[in-house]
């Protein structure tokens, strides 16, 4: 199905419904696969038109710099992870740098980012594989990434997707959240669900879906108090109304550019319509 079709055909059968977004429903009153399917790419263009500017939240220049940055964000914020990377890639340019440091020193430039001895020994590790097995570089293949101390299968993605230009679905806590309020998926385990939603979207749109969902995730999709009535994609979403729909409270929940707040990179793309990050001790996002 091509996605131009898709588009028509979903707003034929919603003009025909009487409403801008109608699901098809299937004999049990659920929506069919089918439908359901249509539903996630009209979500996902949609997504696109309010996020024409989503992007990698982390600071990185090469893919070393992303690697690190990616296994510093586990349990914070990309914001407190691009606040600490500076120093440290200033210290430690490179994989054979990092495996040499003292890890007294690096927890103690790591710290802001919470767990910062298991981070350390997982940057030190990590950085000594790459040196002895990889020639000093990272490697472009998920099966590779994957047999670095500290690198799961989320960080691989993040990896290859945006330093490699490889698509891969990058399932984090805001992209589980999501796609299970949308019903693309019912599944909680992260492989499985990557696996389904992989189903839904061709190969080439998995890295841009990632970014989407997730900066949605951030802004206005929240875990406890979703912003439904300042949604755009709520005529879409079957979850509508779990979070706040009155517009003038919801709008008070919106996060980053979108609450008028700076956003998380402190050096974010050019055709980032909000404010940089302020660096690591300057006042707190307003
Ligand atoms: S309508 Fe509410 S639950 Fe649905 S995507 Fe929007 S904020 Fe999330």
């Amino acid at each position: 199905m091509n996605e131009g079709q898709d588009s028509a055909e979903g707003e034929r059968a919603g003009k025909a419904a009487g409403r801008a977004a109608a699901p098809a429903r299937g004999p049990a009153g659920s929506e069919s696969r089918l439908a359901m399917v249509r539903r996630a790419r009209r979500t996902y263009r949609a997504l696109g038109e309010v996020y024409y500017y989503a992007h990698p939240e982390l600071d990185f220049e090469n893919p070393f710099e992303l690697l690190v940055a990616t296994v510093l964000s586990a349990q914070t914020t990309d914001l407190r992870v691009n606040q600490t990377t500076p120093k440290l890639f200033a210290a430690y340019p490179t994989p054979e740098d990092l495996a040499a440091a003292d890890p007294a020193v690096l927890e103690e430039l790591i710290r802001p980012t919470g767990f910062f001895r298991n981070k350390a020994r997982s940057l030190i590790g990590l950085s000594a594989e790459l040196r002895d097995r990889f020639g000093g570089e990272v490697p472009g293949r998920l099966a590779d990434l994957v047999t670095l101390p500290g690198v799961g299968r989320k960080t691989a993605h993040v990896v290859l997707g945006n330093a490699f230009g490889r698509p891969g679905i990058t399932v984090d806590t805001h992209f589980q959240r999501l796609v299970r309020r949308w019903k693309w998926t019912a599944q909680e385990d992260p492989v499985k669900i990557e696996a389904e939603v992989a189903e839904i979207f061709p190969r080439k749109d998995w890295t841009e879906l990632s970014h989407r969902v997730i900066f949605h995730g951030r802004r206005i999709c929240h875990s406890r108090k979703p912003a439904c009535g300042a949604c755009p994609i709520a005529h879409l979403c079957p979850a509508f109304g779990e979070g706040e729909t009155d517009p003038e409270k919801a709008r008070k929940l919106l996060k980053y550019e979108m609450g008028g707040q700076p956003g998380q990179r402190l050096k974010p793309p050019p055709d980032y319509p909000g404010r940089p990050a302020p660096p690591l001790g300057a006042p707190a996002a307003g």
